[in-house]
């Protein structure tokens, strides 16, 4: 049977590997890191979102709410749920009203309560109109990564390290080729690309048309806080404020604001750019600083918080998001006729069951690519303690 080839062997690409073997395809992941889940989903919030997030994208907080639950159970070892979580809305410049907050969570059936007065005493008088303990939880990359590459290795998908897919062509015979940097080539009937911010590099090198993307080189500040904010999540809503969440893979917790975070960005319609050279060539000097500064305003007690070092990556969204900060999947099938070639970016780690139900509907000529869609994983990681 032909070759089922994935390039990328993010959280993305390793759930793909195992859905298209799950279809009896012998599968190659194609990685250019020496690991897997070594750049955005180790580089990231690690939030499994429930919803809150999305006052402005309602779609979005619908999925996340449905998602929740399921990433949950079937993620359960690598899922942290040991500390409180808090939404506060903050009284000036927010996007939305404590009461408008409430109101949207109930909606989207995302549980909320005011808060205790130990977590409405964190916050300076006056900072906040609305305090609220709802349920969200953290994932721990690093776990996930060791499931799915036990499990990978199980099913006998073969990945390849160290290896860059440059550019991917149709041949004569309609296969589809993945030339590699550095010369050879994989070739098989069916190939993603889950390259998250290089999809479009991958997509021009190809002769194909780019996606409408966003880039934005981050900073995620890892902080050891004190107690009781070593047990918390915090979250000020909605506008230029602040986030704190564990951060299970390094024991600490994350620290990133909405304004000082984003360390530049750009349009990759408009300005083409190399994320992984433009990560490599930034500055990379911590606004951690800055981050703190303003968030103390906020929570005095941050004050005792120690910042120990800091992550860089690069954050890709897709440019009709921009205003909304929705995350919606981008799943293209056939991408520009090249048939069997599929291009997928989850945008958060639990739309990963968007993303398989659209593949469930997907055909290998007459018969399904896989098992059908979303349930599939659960399946898979459900009941399997070696996780
Ligand atoms: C700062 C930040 C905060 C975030 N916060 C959250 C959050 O709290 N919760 C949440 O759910 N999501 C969050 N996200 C989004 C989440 O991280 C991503 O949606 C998710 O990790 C994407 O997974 P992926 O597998 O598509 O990408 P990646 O994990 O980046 O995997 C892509 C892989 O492709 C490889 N690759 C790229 N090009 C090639 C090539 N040419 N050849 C071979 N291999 C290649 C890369 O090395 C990489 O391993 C955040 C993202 C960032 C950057």
């Amino acid at each position: 049977m032909d070759a089922a080839i994935v390039i990328g062997g993010g959280f993305y690409g390793c759930c793909l590997a195992l859905y298209l073997r799950a279809g009896g395809h012998r599968v190659v992941i194609i990685e250019r890191e020496d690991v897997l889940l070594g750049r955005a989903s180790l580089v990231n919030q690690a939030r499994v979102h429930h919803g809150y997030h999305y006052p402005r994208s309602f779609v979005t907080a619908v999925r996340s709410a449905a998602n929740f639950p399921r990433f949950a159970l079937d993620f359960r070892h690598a899922v942290i749920s040991d500390f409180s979580k808090v939404y506060a809305i903050a009284r000036e410049n927010s996007k939305v009203n404590a009461g408008q907050f409430y109101q949207f969570c109930r909606k989207i059936g995302a549980p909320i309560e005011e808060a205790q007065k130990k977590y409405a005493s964190l916050f300076e008088a006056g900072s906040v109109e609305g305090i609220f303990s709802v349920k969200e939880f953290a994932f721990d990359a690093v776990r996930l990564r060791e499931a799915l590459l036990r499990r990978l290795r199980k099913e006998g998908v073969e990945i390849r390290f160290r290896t860059s897919a440059e550019r991917i062509f149709q041949t004569r015979e309609g296969n589809l080729s993945v030339v590699l940097e550095g010369g050879g080539s994989v070739d098989g009937g069916i190939v993603f690309a889950a390259a998250y911010a290089q999809l479009n590099v991958l997509l021009r090198a190809s002769g194909l048309p780019p996606l409408p993307m966003k880039h934005e080189v981050t900073e995620v500040a890892l902080v050891r806080h004190a107690p009781p904010l070593s047990g918390m999540g915090i979250t000020v809503m909605d506008g230029p404020f602040f986030s704190t969440m564990p951060f299970p893979s390094r024991q600490a917790h994350s620290f990133t604001h909405v304004r000082y975070t984003p360390q530049g960005n750009w349009d990759d319609t408009q300005t083409p750019a190399d994320p992984t050279r433009v990560l490599r060539d930034s500055q990379r000097k911590t606004a951690c600083p800055q981050m703190m500064r303003d968030a103390i305003r906020f929570i005095p007690a941050l004050r005792n918080s120690v910042h120990i070092g800091s992550l860089y990556e690069i954050k890709t969204v897709l440019l009709q998001n921009e205003d909304n900060d929705g995350r919606p999947i981008l799943f293209r099938n056939d991408y520009s006729g090249l048939r069997g070639f599929g291009v997928v970016m989850g945008g958060k780690i639990d739309n990963i069951y968007d993303i398989l139900a659209a593949l469930g509907g997907l055909r290998d000529g007459a018969k399904a690519l896989a098992p059908s869609g979303e349930n599939w994983i659960s399946r898979l990681f459900r009941g399997n303690d070696e996780q």
